[in-house]
């Protein structure tokens, strides 16, 4: 096994051995690009480090044997006195992890080699400018020593010298700092910084390895979902200089804007500078067209360097370079991550460019950002005063309280309240801060800065670089231009998309996406500049490829209407237990709930009746010519009566008034009666059906009348009829014969021959693991996953996520709820079971999944691979399943 592979030797499909920034610096090595050589120490090796805590045997002498090769090429050796070989140490693991991970620059500097890397430079500053950069990033990183106190001796200096920026500091000075940093590695780690290059370099090396289980990393990698057991590669890469002088610098680059997706030139340049400082917003970069203006030999060059790299990518590429004395270096590229907006426009561009086709457009593109794309956004003729206009990070529209640090937070996002995070600039200490918040607000940075990058990692609203508001973290509060001041919990809205940001709470107005969906979208308003087309393209193309049918969780007309229009193909679930509720209706079902005898109950039932009837013929309207499934009653009845502590203290009010409610008092009774501990492994579902005489009968009767009036009317109602909560095929079947005996009686009556298939849903595990005999009384199965999650976990929905989920996500027993993303092991074996029972039984069983697992996109790729022939989802879901669907398709 071999552990160390230079640049020449990989290339981009690596990416699991060499991480993405090695597997990429190889590919670009081989493209003929400008690369400082080097070499790369896999993730194996970080792996068997952080198994067992040493480096496997053979790594220390293949990297010397690397290490001779690279010194050989460059003609230096590493941390020569006369003509050092700088090198740096840099983390990559295989999914780009912003910032999460560390890397050393300078590596090879030293009291000895610092002389002749200025000699050699001829230039004094540059030599203790580069050594200070060293010990300082080591210093942190490598031997844990707080950066503050770095931070704080260079300003100190600066102070002292009567200025702010770094190149005011002469060789003299940095000198001098040098010295004062190497008092602090003394001070703090009870030892000398290492003169030694190779101690350095191998110190490094372990300080990357162990980066991996970084606290803020492991975190990062649960918000990102990115398995905990990949490691991390180590490149080590000879130093090209930006911080020579003024022609030379660092920067950052975009084939298209990450934001928006369009085609120009984007990214960010700072003149005189090594790489850390862009992203740390040290100071302020200027735009990259500037660049042509200063080099106008290195813009070109690197203007064609990002079109060889889009055409080899066929993807938009983001790109690290720094400029040494005129001559472009090429340090990083990779697909380059983008907003929701810019995904679509960036497939369809492709596309039209000819470098891709609509399936691997659709393949570029996730129902996650599907769901971003349908947010709504500020309202743009808002009266609300703006008060600052910075950069559009990452889109959104987020209303919140101003808070300035991260732990406050996190602190108020638990306690409910909806937060801002306000930061100068933000740092990866800032992780927690940002995922709890509902966006972040800089007022410094560019589009490259750690707080724009990480928030459209996260898909969180961000505006970065706001430089008329003075922040003052230390005091909890921000000062706009014209001197007015926001103080932590005062509210304000922040939109991503423009970057403007505003005092107060601003109202929000729909998505053109969801304004496409609708309809209701004016010609030619499109559009966002091509986005709502792209979405059309796209959505288009999934349609086409898509095997699984997509229907709706609709109860009432309004929701059917809307789903239709998002392109449902059906109901999947109507849930009757809503039709039972509101005044009237509840006071009928309290009825029904308190019959003692025959005639009461079906006087009820009765009453219930037509009412039912008058929903259904809306529903199979607005669903004409489409299934619409109707789940007869499933919750259990208690939740149709009055709370019971409400109703005792009426009781007993009434009695102290001596004025009892009979009603009242039977009520109660029947609370009490009705009272189960575990009402949702109580009495509900078929199980209300075989206890309450003629209730399942009523319904059948309300959705068959429906039906037939419908047909008369010219209507072509499709009702499915399912059966909640069914364990054993006998209960199926003693409702079946009820219900055939209604649909026949109903078909005597109006003349009009009705095919109204009856199901059941699989949402217990014996109903799961019986499918077999389930399916010879059941036409249709759909699986209610939320209940079979519940059962097959032994997971009360309802209480878990507060209580202890949180430390299961935490301990990484599931990276996600298994009410969120169906579990596919446990649940989806029994899924995937049922189907092959089922279908053994009865080969044109329909099959489907209702529930919130219908929308999730993971579980939408599930459902296809289990080959079932519809998911049904909430209306708002339906074009995410839909695009999801045809992405599981190719
Ligand atoms: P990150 O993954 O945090 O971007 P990098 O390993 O890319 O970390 O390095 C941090 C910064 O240092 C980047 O700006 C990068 O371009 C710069 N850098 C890394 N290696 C070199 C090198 N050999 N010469 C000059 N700059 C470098
Ligand atoms: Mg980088
Ligand atoms: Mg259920």
């Amino acid at each position: 096994q071999k552990f160390v592979y230079d640049f020449t030797e990989g290339n981009k499909d690596l990416k699991d051995l060499l991480g993405g920034k090695g597997a990429n610096l190889a590919e670009m090595t081989n493209l003929g690009l400008p690369v400082p050589p080097g070499f790369t120490i896999t993730t194996e090796a970080c792996k068997v480090y952080l198994d067992t805590g040493s480096e496997p045997a053979p790594l220390r002498d293949e990297v010397s044997a690397h290490l001779d090769a690279l010194e050989q090429k460059m003609g230096k050796r590493l941390g020569d006195a006369a003509d050092p070989l700088l090198v740096s140490v840099r983390s990559g693991a295989k999914f780009s992890m912003p910032g999460m991970m560390d890397t050393v620059l300078n590596i090879g500097l030293s009291d000895a080699s610092v002389g002749g890397l200025a000699n050699q430079a001829g230039n004094e500053r540059f030599a203790w400018d580069s050594y200070r950069r060293l010990i300082q990033m080591f210093g942190k990183t490598v031997l844990g020593v707080d950066g503050e106190l770095f931070e704080e001796a260079l300003e100190a200096a600066k102070d002292a010298k009567g200025t702010g920026d770094d190149l005011d500091l002469d060789a003299a000075d940095l000198k001098a700092i040098v010295e004062r940093f190497k008092g602090i590695v003394r001070d703090r780690t009870g030892r000398d910084f290492p003169q030694d290059p190779r101690e350095q370099m191998d110190l490094a090396v372990h300080a990357v390895f162990d980066s991996w289980n970084s606290d803020r990393a492991k975190l990062y990698r649960r918000q990102e979902r990115i398995p905990g057991d990949l490691a991390t590669a180590v490149n080590i890469c000879s130093m090209v200089f930006g911080n020579l002088g003024a022609d030379s610098g660092t920067g950052v680059a975009f084939t298209r804007d990450p934001a928006s997706g369009y085609q120009g030139v984007y990214g960010d340049y700072l003149q005189n500078a090594q790489g850390e400082d862009v992203v740390a917003g040290i100071r302020n970069t200027v735009p990259l067209a500037d660049l042509e203006g200063l080099d106008q030999a290195s813009y070109d060059q690197l203007m064609s360097i990002m079109t060889t790299l889009e055409n080899h990518y066929r993807d938009l590429c983001d790109i690290e370079f720094t400029i040494e004395r005129g001559k472009l270096w090429m340090l990083q590229t990779r697909v380059g991550k983008r907003t929701a907006a810019a995904a679509f426009r960036i497939a369809v561009q492709l596309v039209d460019q000819g470098l891709i086709d609509l399936d691997e457009a659709l393949h570029r593109v996730n129902g996650a950002q599907l769901a971003q794309l349908m947010f709504p956004r500020f309202d743009e003729s808002t009266k609300a005063e703006r008060v600052a206009w910075g950069i559009a990070a990452s889109p959104g529209a987020a209303v919140g309280k101003a808070v300035f640090d991260s732990y406050t937070a996190v602190k108020w996002s638990r306690s409910g309240e909806q937060v801002i995070l306000v930061r100068r600039e933000t740092n990866p200490d800032d992780l927690d801060g940002m995922i709890a918040a509902e966006g972040i607000l800089t007022s410094r940075g560019g589009k490259t800065s750690h707080a724009a990058v990480v928030a459209r990692g996260m898909g969180k609203t961000c505006v970065c670089g706001a430089e008329e508001l003075e922040v003052d973290t230390k005091k909890r509060r921000f000062t706009t231009a014209d001197g007015k001041v926001v103080e932590e919990g005062d509210l304000i809205s922040i939109d991503g998309s423009t970057g403007k940001v505003y005092l107060g709470e601003v109202p929000v107005v729909p998505s053109p996406v969801v304004e496409y969906f609708e309809g209701t979208l004016h010609a030619g308003a499109d559009e966002q500049g091509g986005l709502v087309q792209a979405v059309h393209r796209i959505m288009a193309h999934a349609d086409v490829r898509r095997s699984l049918r997509v229907r709706a969780n609709a109860d009432n007309a309004d929701d059917a209407n809307r789903a239709r229009r998002f392109g449902a193909q059906g109901i999947g679930l109507c849930r009757t237990e809503h039709m039972f509720l509101g005044e009237e209706r509840r006071r009928e079902v309290e009825q029904l709930i308190l019959a003692d005898n025959d005639k009461d109950r079906e006087a009820a039932l009765a009453t219930l009746m037509p009412l039912q009837k008058a929903d259904f013929v809306e529903l199979f309207q607005a669903m004409d010519g489409l299934p619409v499934t109707v789940r007869l009653l499933d919750p259990p009845l208690h939740e149709f009566l009055p709370d019971i502590t409400e109703l005792s203290v009426r009781v007993a009010l009434a009695e102290a008034r001596k004025d009892p409610n009979e009603n009242d008092l039977r009520l109660l009774q029947a609370v009490h009666k009705l009272h189960e501990a575990n009402p949702m492994l109580g009495l509900r579902g078929v199980r209300l059906g075989l206890v309450i005489p003629g209730l399942f009968g009523m319904q059948v009767r309300a959705i068959a009348e429906a039906a037939a009036e419908r047909r008369r009317g010219g209507g072509d109602p499709r009702p499915e009829v399912m059966i909640p909560l069914v364990g054993t095929v006998q209960e199926l079947e003693i409702v079946r014969d009820e219900c055939e005996q209604v649909l026949a009686e109903v078909t005597a009556a109006t003349g009009v021959k009705l095919d109204i298939k009856l199901g059941t849903m699989i949402e217990l595990p014996r109903a799961a693991l019986t499918a077999g005999q389930i399916a010879e009384a059941a036409e249709f199965f759909s699986f209610g996953t939320n209940d079979l999650t519940q059962t097959v976990w032994g997971f009360s929905r309802d209480d878990v996520e507060a209580s202890f989920f949180t430390a299961y996500l935490e301990k990484g027993i599931f990276g996600v709820s298994p009410f969120e993303t169906i579990d596919r092991d446990g649940v989806g074996a029994l899924v995937k079971h049922a189907v092959t029972e089922g279908r053994a039984t009865r080969p044109d069983l329909k099959l489907g999944v209702c529930g919130e697992h219908g929308g999730d996109p993971d579980s939408v790729h599930f459902f296809h691979q289990a080959g079932l022939d519809y998911v049904s989802c909430s209306p708002f879901r339906i074009p995410v399943a839909r695009l999801e669907a045809g992405r599981a398709a190719i």
